[in-house]
C-alpha cells in the first residue's frame, strides 16, 4: 500500500493568517506535538518574512529531530539565504521555494515573462540544491496554470534538483475532478521521473480544502499539505485532521496510508487551541465538541447497542481523553469543570451546575460517566444556553 507523506504548515500557512500568529516558544511547544503525531514534515516558517520567523525556524530545527523540517522561500537569492540560514541546524532540512506559474500572477503581480519565471526556477532551485540536500518547488496558483506551461515548469524544477513538486491550489478554485486530472496530466508527462513526489496543498474558500486533497491522492500525489484545525489564509487549508482520518476509515477503498498516530490528533488541536485562544466550532468534523455527542434518542438507542450504528469513528481513536468518572456525594465541582474544559466547553457557573446535577444522576445509575456521556450532557446543556442568547438576541 503507499504511504503518503504530511506536509504539516500549521507554523507557517497558518500561523501566517489574521489571529493565529505565535511566540517561538509556543511554536516549540507546537512542533513538539507536531512530532508526537507523527507528521513527515512540519514547515516551520518563511525566514524572509521577518526576525521573528527566522528565529521560530531555527528554535524548531534544534528541537525536532525526527522530522524532517521545512522553511519557505521565495526564488531568490536573499530569500533562500535567509531560509538556508535558518535550517542550518536542522537535522533533515528541506528548502522549500515557490514561484507563481499562471499567467495572471506572471502578468500582474510579478510583470514576468513565462520564459523569465522558467529561468528564475531552474537556477534558483538549482543554487538551493547546492546548499541543501533536499529541495521542494511549488508552483504557486498551479491550479489556475495553463497544463502544457506547467509541465515545462515540472521539468526545469525537477532538472534543477527538486525532488518534491507541489502543485497547489492556491486560492481554493479547483474542483476535485479537475484537480486530479491536473495531477494526471503531469505525472503521466514526467514519466516515471524516479525519485519525484508529487504534492497537493489545498485552500478552502469554496468547502473544498480536503475534498482536493482527497482527488489529489487519487490522481497520483503521495504529498499533502495541511494544517491542524484547518488553519490558514483567507478560509484556511485542509484540515489535517481530516483527510488523515479520511484516509485512515476509507483506507480499504483508497489504498493509502499515513504515518500519523490518529490518537495524537485531538491533543494537536486542543493544544493549538490554547495556544492562539481561536476556538473550533463544536460541529467542526474530527475535533469539534459534538463530533461524538448524539442528541436524538434513535441514535442515543443505537450507539448503546452498537456504536456502529451512528460512530463511524471512535472517540478513544482520535484520541479524545478516555475519561471514566466515578462521582459520588463526594466528587468535586472542579474535577467535572477541568474535564468539561478538556472536551471543549467553558461552562457558566449556573451550567456547571446542571451538568453537575446532570452527571451525579447518571453515575448514581450507572457508577461510571464516559466521555461520550459527558459529551452528550455538556452539549445539551450548553446548546440552552446558545438558544437563549438566540433569541434575546432577536
Ligand atoms: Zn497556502
Amino acid at each position: 500500500m503507499d504511504n503518503v507523506q504530511i506536509f504539516d504548515t500549521t507554523l507557517r500557512d497558518g500561523e501566517q493568517s489574521p489571529g493565529f500568529s505565535m511566540t517561538v516558544a509556543e511554536k516549540i511547544r507546537m512542533a513538539r506535538q507536531l512530532e508526537s503525531l507523527g507528521v513527515d514534515v512540519i514547515e516551520s516558517g518563511f525566514p524572509i518574512a521577518s526576525a521573528g520567523d527566522l528565529e521560530g525556524v531555527r528554535a524548531v530545527c534544534r528541537e525536532i529531530r525526527s522530522c524532517t523540517v521545512a522553511a519557505l522561500a521565495r526564488t531568490r537569492r536573499d530569500d533562500i539565504d535567509a531560509a538556508l540560514e535558518g535550517l542550518k541546524g536542522a537535522a533533515r532540512p528541506r528548502l522549500h521555494t515557490f514561484l507563481a506559474t499562471s499567467d495572471l500572477h506572471l502578468h500582474y503581480k510579478l510583470h514576468l515573462t513565462r520564459e523569465e519565471c522558467l529561468e528564475a526556477i531552474s537556477s534558483n532551485v538549482r543554487y538551493a540544491r547546492e546548499h541543501c540536500a533536499e529541495v521542494e518547488f511549488s508552483a504557486e496558483d498551479a491550479s489556475r496554470t495553463d497544463i502544457d506551461f506547467l509541465n515545462k515548469v515540472v521539468d526545469a524544477a525537477v532538472r534543477a534538483g527538486a525532488t518534491i513538486i507541489n502543485l497547489p491550489d492556491t486560492v481554493g478554485y479547483a474542483v476535485p475532478e479537475e484537480y486530479a486530472a491536473m495531477f494526471r496530466r503531469v505525472i503521466k508527462h514526467l514519466n516515471g521521473a524516479k525519485g519525484v513526489t508529487l504534492s497537493a496543498h489545498c485552500h478552502d474558500d469554496l468547502g473544498l480544502g480536503v475534498a482536493n486533497s482527497l482527488a489529489a491522492v487519487q490522481g497520483g500525489a503521495r504529498q499533502l499539505e495541511l494544517t491542524i484545525n484547518g488553519i490558514g489564509e483567507r478560509a484556511g487549508n485542509a484540515a489535517l485532521e481530516e483527510v488523515v482520518v479520511l484516509l485512515s476509515v476509507r483506507q480499504a477503498t483508497l489504498g493509502v496510508t499515513t504515518n500519523v498516530h490518529l490518537n495524537q490528533l485531538f491533543a494537536a488541536s486542543r493544544l493549538l487551541t490554547e495556544i492562539t485562544g481561536a476556538p473550533v466550532a463544536p460541529n467542526k468534523a474530527i475535533v469539534g465538541a459534538n463530533a461524538f455527542a448524539h442528541e436524538a434518542g434513535i441514535h442515543q438507542d443505537g450507539i448503546l447497542k452498537n456504536p456502529l450504528t451512528y460512530e463511524i469513528i471512535s472517540p478513544e481513536a482520535v484520541g479524545v481523553p478516555k475519561r471514566s468518572m466515578v462521582l459520588g456525594k463526594h466528587s468535586g465541582r472542579n474535577a467535572l469543570r477541568v474535564a468539561l474544559v478538556e472536551i471543549g466547553y467553558a461552562p457558566t457557573r449556573e451550567e456547571l451546575d446542571e451538568c453537575y446535577r446532570r452527571v451525579s444522576a447518571l453515575a448514581d445509575e450507572s457508577k461510571n460517566v464516559s466521555t461520550r456521556d459527558l459529551l452528550a450532557i455538556a452539549h445539551q446543556v450548553m446548546r440552552k444556553r446558545a438558544g437563549e442568547t438566540a433569541v434575546a438576541a432577536e
